[in-house]
């Protein structure tokens, strides 16, 4: 899979000094460099029973609503707080850079479904953490993680517990 790092950007410094963001706009972009990624995903996850895929926002809608139409499986939308407009659950988390909160709608996951976590990049882990306890919050089970990319550095895994995470590349950087 590391053929993928080329379809990837870093831009240095972004959103603040000293981040080293890793694009993967560039990879969306190109219609070999997407396919490619969704191949690998779909081989990986094929035979997982999953119900639904959640999304984080943003990047991870893009790749999360790829997935579920691969996956056959309906598509959540996991947001930052305050752009979902029916009624909300909401958890707080710490980001590489900073606080933010996530919201998923209530009744997006059925109790006992299963759903399959997905975003662009694992870092410090909090983000994902965060979503998998809303969706443990609406009763369903999540049955496995995904990112594109993931930061080993940063020890992200750790804070996932012993939920199933799938990343196509890794960058030892932090
Ligand atoms: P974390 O919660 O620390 O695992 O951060 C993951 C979230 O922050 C994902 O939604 C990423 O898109 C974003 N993120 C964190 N660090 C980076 C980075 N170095 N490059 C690109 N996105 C990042």
């Amino acid at each position: 899979m590391e053929e993928l790092k080329g379809f990837i950007r870093n831009i240095p410094d972004f959103p603040k000094k000293g981040i080293q963001f890793k694009d993967v706009t560039t990879l969306f972009q190109d219609r070999y460099g997407f396919q490619m990624c969704l191949d690998a995903f779909e081989s990986i996850l094929r035979y997982m029973p999953i119900d639904k895929v959640a999304g984080i926002e943003s990047r991870g809608f893009v790749l999360g609503a790829a997935l579920a139409d691969r996956l056959k499986c309906g598509m959540v939308l996991v947001r930052k707080k305050g752009k979902l407009p029916g009624e909300t659950i909401r958890q707080s988390y710490e980001l590489e850079y900073g606080t933010d909160e996530l919201e998923v709608h209530l009744g997006a996951v059925k109790p006992g479904e299963r759903v399959l976590l997905v975003d662009d990049l694992l870092a410090t882990g909090g983000t994902l953490e965060a979503a998998a306890k809303l969706i443990e919050k609406l009763g369903g089970k999540v049955e496995s993680m995904a990112c594109i990319i993931e930061l080993t550095g940063l020890n992200g895994r750790k804070k996932l517990g012993k939920t199933p995470f799938i990343s196509l590349i890794s960058y030892d950087e932090d």
